[in-house]
């Protein structure tokens, strides 16, 4: 807990972002620093609620214990408060920066008052950490003698492996791409996570032992055009080498599969071959990559009209990356009718509320072109082409969601139908799991969604020693769930590990 009258006294108060006016002008963080004292003020809000249901099942994936940094930060103990965050949290100043913070949905105080401002909480602590030189990652004390191969780098990749080398383990990580990280690097751009920040953690995690190799696909060489990462890469100069499986199979004792959700959701409407509809992971994962290597984008939205079809995460980065570009218009098209701005009798607390949120990006656009670029319950009908067969707009028609039709949960309103002038359209309608190649050579069962299956808590695909974690098990995620996965999964190959050697020891016994 913080003060005991804290809640009472102080109201809600967030570290505000960079203004929109200065900050459309850069790819930087659009985060400011906040004051200790204004911290130490919003911890004092947390309020000895008895049953932290920030720590819940509908709160922090990551079992963060919440309560007990608020208090010490409350108390200007910044190093103890440092600890306990990282008792639980393997990345907090990734989590600190871009978690939507279930954890606040759940808060017992925004029952009733605006909930503690965790997240901004979260983010000091770790950020002071840095600068005070307090995060350290030494290596384990013992090894164990196995070796264990992570496959992908994103943030379940990462937590695995810290937790594995952590357990005394051999821990070697391959990425395809050139620079690791995942999409904590190629996917989540700068400007709400600043790529030094995972460097700087990367380096942390190879100065206590675990091997790093990038450019290498685990796998048979697969149509390049079937995964944007790879053509992109090959694309800029650094193709990748392919690594059959067997390989990693034959020299160690479990593989770790954590290469993400990354099969785009495709819109097969009249028109889709047209020049400037791109996939937004192909849009950004180039725009990430130019800015890092100090090169051109080939494919940049400068004096362009934009569409992005879809939201979330995705949908809102396109927006920012494109104003940063110097787009001149941009619009969003969401299928979903426009959410609530309270929560429904349907959707209490401490559940994750489904309300109308406002992304960065959205009151970016506002502040650039006067207008929320959000239009909602359009289905796009299909692509206008020009002569040179490029993209000249969309025919968008109204959905009506309360009446069904006989082929969807929605009809269409007749004479709704609307064209939006545009020269680029980036779709962003989420993904439909991991790629197909690595599950066809290794015979994985997939579930219903078509992710690996591999239930927990063994995250074991079928009996040999692979196992799958993150979004490439759970489908598209978020950054804290992968870590809470990648924990997980690294202490099912530890019991795993340590079952194997006790038998070993039973077998040579008798
Ligand atoms: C644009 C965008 C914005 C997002 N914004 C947020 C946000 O603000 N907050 C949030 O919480 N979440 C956000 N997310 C979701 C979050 O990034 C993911 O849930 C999370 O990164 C999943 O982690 P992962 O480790 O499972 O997979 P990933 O991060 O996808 O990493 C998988 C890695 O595996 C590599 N790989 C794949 N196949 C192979 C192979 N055969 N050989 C070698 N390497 C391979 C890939 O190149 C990739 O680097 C966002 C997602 C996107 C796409
Ligand atoms: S990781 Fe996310 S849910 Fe957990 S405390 Fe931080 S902001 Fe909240």
């Amino acid at each position: 807990m913080g003060k005991v009258t804290g809640f009472k006294e102080f109201p809600r108060s967030i570290v505000p972002y960079r203004n929109e006016a200065e900050r459309l002008h850069d790819f930087n963080e659009i985060f400011s620093v906040g004051d200790t004292k204004h911290l130490q003020t919003q911890g004092a809000r947390c309020m000895d609620c008895g049953v932290p249901f920030c720590q819940s099942a509908d709160g922090c994936p990551v079992d963060n214990l919440i309560p007990e940094w608020n208090d010490l930060v409350y108390q200007g103990e910044w190093r103890a408060a440092l600890d306990r965050l990282h008792a639980t949290n393997n990345f907090p100043e990734f989590t600190g920066r871009v978690c939507p913070a279930p954890c606040e949905g759940a808060c017992v105080l925004g029952i009733t008052e605006p909930a503690v401002t965790i997240k901004n909480i979260e983010q000091a602590i770790v950020d002071r950490g840095f600068t005070e030189g307090w995060v350290t990652c030494p290596p384990p004390q013992k090894r164990s003698g196995f070796k264990v191969a992570v496959v992908g780098s994103g943030p379940a990749g990462l937590a695995a492996a810290d937790q594995l080398n952590q357990a005394g383990h051999q821990v070697c990580v391959y990425e395809r791409a050139d620079r690791i990280g995942g999409l904590l690097i190629y996917g989540i751009p700068n400007m709400k996570l600043e790529k030094a920040l995972v460097d700087r953690r990367v380096e942390l995690l190879r100065g206590s032992g675990i091997e790093f190799i990038t450019g290498v696909n685990v796998g048979t060489q697969v149509d390049i055009a079937e995964s944007h990462v790879n053509t992109i890469m090959q694309e800029m100069g650094s193709p990748p080498r392919y690594v059959p499986v067997e390989d990693l199979q034959k020299d160690f004792d479990a593989v770790v599969l954590t290469v993400g959700a990354t099969t785009p959701r495709d819109l097969p409407i009249p028109g889709r071959d047209a020049k400037g509809i791109h996939f937004a992971m192909e849009y950004l994962t180039r725009s990430t990559k130019g800015l890092m290597d100090g090169t051109q984008t080939a494919i940049s939205a400068e004096g362009k009209r934009v569409v992005v079809i879809g939201g979330g995460d995705t949908g809102a980065d396109c927006i920012g990356t494109a104003l940063r570009q110097g787009c001149t218009s941009v619009v969003n098209f969401e299928l979903l009718n426009r959410p609530p701005a309270d929560r429904g009798p349907t959707n209490p607390w401490p559940q994750w509320p489904l309300i109308l949120r406002s992304d960065y990006a959205h009151t970016e656009a506002k502040h650039k072109f006067g207008d929320d670029p959000r239009s909602y319950s359009l289905l796009s009908k299909n692509f206008l082409t020009n002569d040179a067969g490029e993209v000249s707009g969309v025919r968008t028609v109204q959905v009506d969601w309360s009446t069904p039709s006989e082929h969807a949960p929605f009809s269409e309103v007749a004479g709704s139908e609307k064209d939006w002038p545009c020269d680029l359209v980036f779709l962003s309608m989420g993904f439909t799991g991991p790629e197909s190649a690595l599950a066809e050579q290794l015979r994985l069962e997939k579930d219903g969604r078509s992710n690996f299956l591999a239930s927990a808590p063994d995250y074991q695909c079928g009996s040999a020693p692979i196992f799958a974690a993150g979004d490439c098990r759970r489908g598209q995620s978020l950054v804290v769930w992968a870590i809470h996965e990648g924990r997980e999964v690294a202490e099912a190959v530890n019991r795993y590990l340590l079952d194997a050697t006790a038998e070993n020891r039973a077998t040579a016994a008798r």
